[in-house]
């Protein structure tokens, strides 16, 4: 896929990964970031307030694979 954008393969990739494993994360209800479980304070918006529901987790997932992100998917920051 020549002409596919870099940063979206590599966001479609990641959200292919929580898709497969969403008991391993959870999405901040301050600014809709994908976290991982073990994350207690969220790293952008230092929320702690999170939505840990398998289903809301794989469709947020999917929500920010699709389109151009506002907010970042941060398990790798930890
Ligand atoms: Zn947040």
């Amino acid at each position: 896929m020549a002409n596919e954008d870099p940063a979206l393969m590599e966001r479609a990739k990641r959200a292919r990964r929580i898709v497969k494993n969403p008991a391993l994360y959870k999405v901040c209800m301050g600014c809709d970031s994908i976290v991982a479980t073990k994350v207690h304070i969220c790293p952008n918006c230092h929320s702690y307030r999170f939505e840990s529901d398998e289903e809301f987790v794989v469709t947020q997932a999917k929500h920010l694979s699709s389109r151009a992100q506002h907010s970042v998917v941060a398990e790798d920051l930890f």
